[in-house]
């Protein structure tokens, strides 16, 4: 129904940005918020200005990945976002709390309210592209998130497991609801290549990537492997010393 619609949030005065894109995955660990990262490693490489908003505040993983620990500063009423090595301007409920590991326990209407503070309250000044780490799944929780955030499209995270299949279908029927475009989908740890031999291992089965996005009627934006140094650089908080070209080509 009409309420399911994302409501519009006007731009605060400090804000002019381009384009709202979350990033979703039908369930957890398929490296959504890796994902992210690298998204927004990519458009920054094709010199966009870019923001990401983690949204994700139970399980918020951006400040970690990009090894952020400064404290936002602020502006009169408002947040400043953290800038990256590489200039890409962050917020979490991570960069905010007395200590990382303090777990945030919210319900949901709190949780969407801490998002919705990060649109509102947050001067993130021009962007080109701010990208959203929602949480996991096609709950309530990332429901409410969505609806908090005036998103202009999403972007699909899924892995090869047979199952992660219908798990798209869910997260596009999701995003279809609240009106918002799917513009693209990811498929991640899709296959490892042997260090020695140089041959392509299909960890979770064949990608299913082209045939998803074919009966879908969906752009495929990257196909990326399972690759140690992407997962030791996210541990060490050194995401953007990663060596790789992932979305340096796409448009959203
Ligand atoms: P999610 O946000 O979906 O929960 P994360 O991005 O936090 O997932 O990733 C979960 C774990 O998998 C992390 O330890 C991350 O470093 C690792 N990971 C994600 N993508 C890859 C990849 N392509 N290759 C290797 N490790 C990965």
């Amino acid at each position: 129904g009409s309420c399911e619609k994302i409501q519009k949030l006007p731009q605060n005065q400090y804000n002019e940005i381009k384009h709202v894109v979350g990033v979703m995955s039908g369930k957890g660990g398929v490296g959504k918020s890796s994902v992210t990262a690298l998204l927004a490693m990519g458009l920054k490489k094709q010199g966009f200005n870019v923001g990401i908003l983690d949204a994700d505040i139970t399980g918020p993983s951006i400040p970690k990945i990009f090894g952020a620990t400064e404290r936002p500063g602020n502006h009169f009423d408002y947040l400043l976002p953290v800038s990256s090595a590489t200039g890409i301007k962050l917020m979490s409920i991570n960069l905010l709390l007395p200590n990382e590991d303090d777990p945030v326990i919210w319900r949901g209407p709190i949780l969407a309210g801490a998002v919705k503070q990060f649109w509102t309250d947050v001067a993130w000044g021009r962007l080109d592209y701010l990208i959203v780490d929602l949480p996991p799944g096609t709950g309530d929780v990332p429901l409410t998130t969505m609806q908090s955030l005036p998103l202009d499209g999403m972007v699909v995270v899924t892995s090869p497991q047979k199952l992660a299949q219908m798990v798209v279908r869910k997260a596009i029927k999701m995003a279809a609801q609240l009106d918002v475009p799917v513009l693209g989908m990811v498929e991640n740890m899709s296959y490892l290549t042997c260090p020695d031999c140089g041959k392509k291992i299909d960890v979770f089965g064949p990608s299913q990537a082209e045939e998803v996005s074919f009966r879908e009627g969906i752009k495929l934006l990257e196909i990326l492997p399972i690759d140690p140094k992407l997962a030791e650089l996210c541990d060490q908080g050194r995401v953007e010393q990663y060596e790789t070209e992932a979305f340096t080509r796409v448009t959203l």
